[in-house]
């Protein structure tokens, strides 16, 4: 069932990000949504979760330059303002996506 998290392919546009994942399911991501959610340690706080960054500092126009795989369970985003080092992995893109299939499905994550 790990093959569900699995990222089968991304196409970085300058709008949006698309995600295919291994189970035929499609995320659009806004980039600059997932530019918000970078998980590094510059971004959110790494003893409390709670996010650093300062949506106000990113740019409405934020694209996404690359995209580089991390092992088999995780992606690196290089964004238009020089910011990598953020490590998104499978499960967490999966648990952002945008679609009311995923939208409805976040149940019990409170
Ligand atoms: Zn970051
Ligand atoms: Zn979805």
């Amino acid at each position: 069932m790990d093959d569900l998290m699995n990222v089968r392919t991304i196409q970085l546009n300058s709008g949006s990000i698309v995600i295919v994942w291994s189970d035929g399911h499609r995320s659009i991501f806004s980039p600059r949504d997932l530019r918000l959610r970078c998980p590094c340690a510059q971004c959110v706080d790494e003893m409390t979760g709670a996010i650093k960054l300062n949506s106000g500092s990113v740019s409405i126009g934020i694209e996404p330059v690359d995209s580089i795989p991390v092992g088999n369970y995780a992606v690196q985003f290089l964004w238009s303002d020089t910011h990598y080092t953020g490590i998104y992995t499978h499960q967490f893109l999966r648990t952002l996506c945008p679609c009311e299939i995923c939208d409805s499905d976040i149940g019990n994550d409170s």
